[in-house]
């Protein structure tokens, strides 16, 4: 049995309290007993998205592990009292497991963005990562009709990994509803990641990162995301006007 997991909630959505290695050492762990994990890579967005919607709450709380990727969380933490020590981002996690892969000689499947983006995504980590064997990847334009398609070619291949990134609203769910017959040990949404992984988008300078203006790099880049991250100051004002219960 793994160790039972330090946790927080903001405003009822229970957040790992665990640091990146701990959080790589908790995961691989499962991985090698063969234990199924969803872990969600959540921002402040997601957990607006909850509150808003009992049905996308309702799917948060079947996840395994909720990590906190946005800085967002970690402020709305501290306001609470109740500290988280750093951000555990998707990006991150993908390396560090892959760098955990390659001991393990692990296999992975890769799911999501475009065809291009994908295609070029694996060759990178299959580069920077060759003990590890991406055993395939599929882009994340497809409707539900072909969804069965996708889960039987996955489960036939039997990754240890899989990442998929076909945006928060879509992939948690998917996930959710097909992690059973998939039998992935390790599933987990990553959203724009394989957008960075491929080189098509940057990631935010580590000063801008550690100023908490990732968001700001993000949105810089794809002005498309201004419609959605309309709500990060909802979330802030929610925060300060309920800071004695944010964490309760
Ligand atoms: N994406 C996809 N299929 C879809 C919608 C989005 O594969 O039906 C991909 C998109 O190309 C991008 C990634 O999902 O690489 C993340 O999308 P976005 O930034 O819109 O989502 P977020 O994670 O910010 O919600």
């Amino acid at each position: 049995m793994t160790k039972p997991v330090p946790k927080i909630p903001i405003f009822g959505i229970p957040f790992s309290k665990m640091s990146m290695q701990e959080t790589v050492e908790h995961v691989t762990e499962r991985i090698e007993s063969n234990i199924q994990t969803h872990v969600i890579t959540a921002n402040p967005i997601m957990v607006m998205t909850a509150l808003e919607k009992p049905q996308y709450k309702e799917m948060m709380f079947k996840a395994d592990l909720i990590v906190p990727d946005g800085a967002g969380i970690l402020w709305a933490a501290k306001q609470g009292g109740n500290p988280i020590e750093e951000r555990v981002t998707g990006i991150e996690l993908i390396h560090e497991l892959m760098a955990k892969g390659e001991k393990h000689h692990w296999k992975v499947y890769l799911l999501g963005t475009s065809q291009e983006v994908i295609e070029s995504a694996a060759n990178m980590l299959q580069l920077q990562y060759p003990q590890v064997r991406v055993v395939g990847y599929r882009n994340g334009y497809f409707t539900a009709e072909h969804d069965a398609e996708v889960v039987a070619e996955i489960a036939e291949l039997q990754p240890h990994l899989l990442f998929v990134a076909r945006g928060a609203e879509t992939q948690e769910p998917w996930i959710v509803k097909y992690r059973k017959q998939l039998g992935v040990p390790l599933i987990m949404g990553v959203g724009g990641s394989f957008d960075v992984i491929s080189g098509q988008l940057k990631r935010a300078p580590k000063w801008m990162q550690k100023s908490k203006l990732e968001w700001l790099f993000r949105l810089l880049q794809e002005p498309k995301r201004l419609p959605r991250m309309m709500v990060i100051p909802k979330f802030m004002i929610k925060v300060m006007r309920n800071r004695d219960n944010v964490t309760k």
